[in-house]
């Protein structure tokens, strides 16, 4: 190996995050380099799932006095900090998908002249397309595609809404969040960022950027667990601006006044829907209260320095097997390594996972690493590479069981 392992381990003691993977339940002999698909178990969620089954169990429906009903928005506001966000700006609720819709049906309520279209980010993870597609459909609006590496300056012309991922699902590509909203503004038009794959990667500052709406999830870089809820950002001078179109109860003004008509509530839980799960809300909490803690600078710096890690440990066998290592330079780039073989990325992902190292794999070609510091060792991410060397050298991805496809990848 280029890189010796003595002198990771020097980084590892010179870490500030060093201490937060003490606080994940990690199994034994597993490199888990998938963080950016569901993240990793912080050991506090068990017990605040358990003692939230104890309430259930105790309190039965007093519970949602206890604590369940509000934790859309006491959840929003503990994750408002990591995202440059201001209490009361922020609900936890639903998912992407749903969070979507639901900006969408605002934005276009508020109806402004002569724009009528949803622009949409064409190679973005699909379901932010297939929802204005949806959208579109029920409300006849048009909906448009920014063609993958399209100048977005020259596609706004009649769009009303664009939706843009901070950072790009399969390449790992971070868009200039300050600018854009800039150039989307500038044009008349509003902006949905999507943070699916840039929330508890890397510093954001949505107040900053001067952003008034975003949407991302919970179970990828910020530990919420499986199906955990998702948020959903509006700034403070852009709640009061009509309907959201899913208008359920939990959005209404008094939802308990049980009223025939609907009115929605004047600040961010305007945006809920209906009931939520309050198991899902206590896991995800435990994550949120490890969160607050973090240094998101000291956290951005961990991330590119395992990522260049990890690719300098093996810039050699990319070279000998012809795997093209497409990451973006630094400031470019999210949390992810991203290359490309696209005869055998599958087969080496599956070869590796037979190993513990847990990538991930996308259509065509695409091997995905996501680097979590606050749950990564530069060792790990050593140990990691060094198998990625021996699966490539004892040429183990041709072996035919790790051809074969399962219906997840
Ligand atoms: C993961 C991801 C989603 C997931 O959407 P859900 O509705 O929460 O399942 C949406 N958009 C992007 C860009 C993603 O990466």
């Amino acid at each position: 190996m280029p890189v010796s392992l003595d002198s990771v381990r020097e980084r590892d003691r010179q870490d500030p995050l060093a201490d937060f993977k003490s606080h994940f339940a990690l199994p034994e002999g597993v490199l888990y380099l998938d963080g950016n698909s569901l993240g990793a178990q912080p050991k506090a969620a068990k017990q605040a799932v358990g003692e939230t089954l104890d309430q259930w169990r105790d309190q039965l429906i007093k519970g949602w006095n206890q604590g369940w009903f509000d934790a859309p928005e006491r959840l929003g506001n503990l994750l408002a900090p990591v995202i440059g966000a201001q209490r009361g700006e922020v609900s936890v609720t639903d998912n992407i998908t749903l969070n979507i819709f639901k900006l969408l049906g605002y934005i276009l309520g508020q109806g402004k002249e002569g724009r009528q279209a949803v622009l949409s980010e064409g190679g973005n993870f699909p379901t932010d397309g297939y929802i204005a597609q949806g959208y579109c459909r029920v409300s006849g609006a048009e909906h448009r595609f920014l063609p993958e590496g399209g100048n977005l300056a020259e596609h706004l012309d009649g769009v009303a809404v664009v939706v843009l991922s901070q950072v790009n699902y399969r390449t790992g590509k971070l868009r200039d969040m300050a600018t854009t909203t800039k150039l989307v503004h500038d044009h008349g038009a509003e902006i949905i960022w999507d943070l699916a794959h840039s929330a508890g990667a890397l510093p954001i500052d949505l107040n900053g950027c001067g952003a008034r709406y975003a949407v991302g999830c919970t179970y990828k870089y910020l530990n919420g667990g499986p199906g955990a809820p998702a948020f959903l950002y509006v700034h403070s001078d852009h709640q009061d601006k009509g309907w959201q179109p899913l208008s359920g109860w939990h959005g209404h003004a008094s939802p308990f006044a049980f009223e025939a008509d609907y009115t929605p509530a004047g600040d961010i839980s305007r945006f809920r829907t209906g009931t939520h799960s309050a198991l899902a809300y206590a896991a995800l909490e435990a994550s949120l209260d490890l969160w607050s803690e973090v240094d998101m600078q000291a956290l951005r710096a961990k991330s590119l320095a395992m990522s260049d890690l990890f690719r300098e440990c093996l810039s050699d066998i990319f070279t000998t097997h012809h795997i093209d290592d497409i990451t973006p330079s630094a400031s470019e780039r999210g949390s992810q390594v991203s290359l490309v073989d696209s005869q055998n990325g599958y087969a080496i992902v599956q070869a590796l996972i037979a190993r513990g190292v847990i990538g991930d794999y996308r259509e065509p070609g695409l091997m995905r690493f996501g680097f979590t510091p606050l749950c990564l060792s530069f060792e790990d991410v050593w140990q990691a590479a060094q198998h990625f060397r021996e699966v490539m050298e004892n040429g183990e991805y041709q072996d035919p069981q790790f051809h074969v496809r399962g219906a997840v990848t």
